[in-house]
C-alpha cells in the first residue's frame, strides 16, 4: 500500500500537533501505525491522499447515517453559506431543529444546541445537580461521555467505588462526586443507591455502549436505572451520542422502551458538522438559562450551517423509515458473515451487534461489560487491522470501538468485507 504523501504529511503534523492528530485516536497508536491523512470521501469510500480508497467503517464516529457528503444532504450549502457563516442572533432554523428533535424524542419537552457531545454531557449534568441540588453523579466503567473532568474517571479497586481519574490534570476533588459501577449490572446499581441514592443527582449511561466495543445494555439493567432514579429522584440522564437516531429514529426510548429525564445528542444531529445537544423535561429544561439559574451557553451554538445538515439528515432519516430497516439488515449480514468467518477458522472471538453497529472482539463471549472487554488480545487486533486496510477495509483503529455502518455502504461492499475479513483472520491465526 502507498503511504508516502501520508507519510510525509504525519511527519509534518507531529511538529506543530500534539501527536500530529486532534482527536487521539485517529493517530493508530493503538494499532501500530501511522495515520492514513484522508483527502476526500464520497459514500462509503474513503480516499486518502496517497490515492488509497477504503470501504470506511468510521464514517466520522458515527454522524454519517447517509454515508459521505450525500447530494441529498449538501446540495445547497453553499447558499446557506452566502447568507453568513453565523450571526451571534437567533434563526428559525434553529427552532425548527428543536422541535424536530423534541417530536422525536417523546421523553423531553425543550432541547438546547451545543456543538460536541462532550459539551451536552457536561451542560447536562450541571443541569442536573442544579435542578436536584445535589452533587453525586453515577457512570459505569467503559462508557464513555465525553472529556469533560469529571466524568474521566475509571473505578478504583472494587466493583463499587468512588472514581479515579483516568487523566493527570483532573484533580481527585473534581471526580470524588463520580461513583463508577459495573455495565449491565443491576445489582450494582440498586446496592449504590441503598446506600447514598438520596445523595445522587444523575445517573449518566450509554443505553449501548459504543465506546468499549458495542454492548447492549440489557432491559432489566436500564429498567433498573428507570425504577431507582424515580424512587430517589435522581435524573436519569441518556447518553444518546452515538445512539441517538441510529438504533431507532426514536432512540433508546423506541428501541427499549424506556424514558429517560434528560437525554444528550451529538454526532448524528449534526451530519458531519460539529453539533451536540442536551434536553430534558420542562421543569428539568426550565433551570436553563435565561430561563433559569443554571449557566450553560455556546458563540456558535445552533450555527446555521449545522443546523441546515443536521436538520435535513433528521428529516430525510424521519420521512425513511426503510433506511433503518436496510441499515439493520446491513448489520446483521456482516456481523453473521463475521461469525461465520470465526466459526470456519475455528477461532474464538465474538462478535457483538446492535442496530447498525457491530464490533468483533479478539476474546471469547460473552462480552456484557467492561471486565469482559479487557480480555480482548489487542496484539491480535493490530494484526487484523492492518490486514484490513491492505484489502481495502478501513476500521475503527482500536480494538474498544465499534463499526458504524451508513445507507450507502452496499451489499457488495459488505461482501467484500467479509472476504477480506476472512483473509485477514487467517492471518491472525497464523500470529497464534
Ligand atoms: C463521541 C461521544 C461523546 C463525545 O462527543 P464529542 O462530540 O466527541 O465531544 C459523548 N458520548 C458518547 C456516547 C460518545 O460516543
Amino acid at each position: 500500500m502507498k503511504n508516502e504523501k501520508s507519510k510525509a504529511i504525519f511527519e509534518e503534523a507531529v511538529k506543530y500537533i500534539p501527536g500530529g492528530v486532534n482527536s487521539p485516536v485517529r493517530a493508530f497508536k493503538s494499532v501500530g501505525l501511522d495515520p492514513v491523512f484522508i483527502d476526500h470521501a464520497h459514500g462509503s469510500r474513503v480516499t486518502d491522499v496517497d490515492g488509497n480508497e477504503f470501504i470506511d467503517y468510521v464514517c466520522s464516529w458515527g454522524p454519517l447515517m447517509l454515508g459521505h457528503s450525500p447530494d441529498i444532504i449538501v446540495n445547497g450549502i453553499e447558499e446557506v453559506v452566502r447568507r453568513g457563516t453565523s450571526y451571534g442572533f437567533p434563526t428559525a432554523i434553529e427552532v425548527e431543529m428543536a422541535k424536530l428533535i423534541v417530536e422525536a424524542y417523546p421523553a423531553i419537552d425543550k432541547v438546547r444546541m451545543v456543538n460536541s457531545g462532550t459539551e451536552a454531557t457536561m451542560s447536562a449534568l450541571r443541569v442536573a445537580r442544579g435542578y436536584t441540588g445535589r452533587n453525586k453523579i453515577l457512570k459505569f466503567e467503559g462508557c464513555y461521555h465525553g472529556h469533560s473532568d469529571a466524568l474521566l474517571v475509571k473505578s478504583g479497586s472494587g466493583t463499587l467505588t468512588f472514581g479515579v481519574p483516568t487523566s493527570p490534570g483532573v484533580p481527585a476533588d473534581v471526580v470524588k462526586d463520580t461513583i463508577v459501577a459495573r455495565y449491565n449490572d443491576p445489582e450494582a446499581v440498586r446496592e449504590i443507591f441503598e446506600t447514598e441514592g438520596n445523595e445522587i443527582a444523575a445517573v449518566i449511561v450509554e443505553t449501548v455502549a459504543g465506546n468499549m466495543g458495542v454492548i447492549e445494555g440489557t432491559k432489566e439493567f436500564l429498567q433498573t436505572l428507570r425504577d431507582v432514579c424515580t424512587e430517589y429522584g435522581s435524573v436519569l440522564i441518556f447518553d444518546e451520542v452515538i445512539t441517538g437516531f441510529r438504533i431507532a429514529y426514536g432512540s433508546s426510548v423506541e428501541y427499549f422502551g424506556i424514558k429517560p429525564d434528560m437525554v444528550c445528542f451529538g454526532k448524528i444531529i449534526g451530519a458531519g458538522l460539529p453539533v451536540g445537544a442536551y434536553g430534558g423535561k420542562d421543569a428539568i429544561m426550565s433551570m436553563v438559562s435565561p430561563l433559569g439559574p443554571v449557566y450553560q451557553a455556546g458563540t456558535l451554538s445552533g450555527n446555521p450551517l449545522a443546523m441546515y445538515m443536521g436538520k435535513k439528515n433528521l428529516e430525510i432519516l424521519r420521512d425513511n423509515p426503510e433506511i433503518y430497516t436496510s441499515l439493520r439488515e446491513k448489520a446483521v449480514r456482516l456481523a453473521t458473515g463475521l461469525k461465520r468467518n470465526i466459526e470456519e477458522l475455528g477461532l474464538d472471538f465474538t462478535v457483538n451487534d446492535s442496530g447498525s453497529l457491530v464490533c468483533l472482539f479478539f476474546a471469547p463471549g460473552p462480552i456484557r461489560n467492561y471486565d469482559d472487554v479487557k480480555h480482548c488480545n489487542t496484539q491480535l487486533f493490530k494484526i487484523y487491522f492492518e490486514e484490513m486496510l491492505k484489502r481495502g477495509i478501513i476500521l475503527p483503529p482500536a480494538q474498544f470501538e465499534g463499526m458504524f455502518l451508513s445507507h450507502a455502504h452496499t451489499d457488495e461492499d459488505i461482501d467484500t468485507t467479509i472476504k477480506a475479513s476472512y483473509e485477514a483472520l487467517k492471518v491472525v491465526k497464523e500470529h497464534m
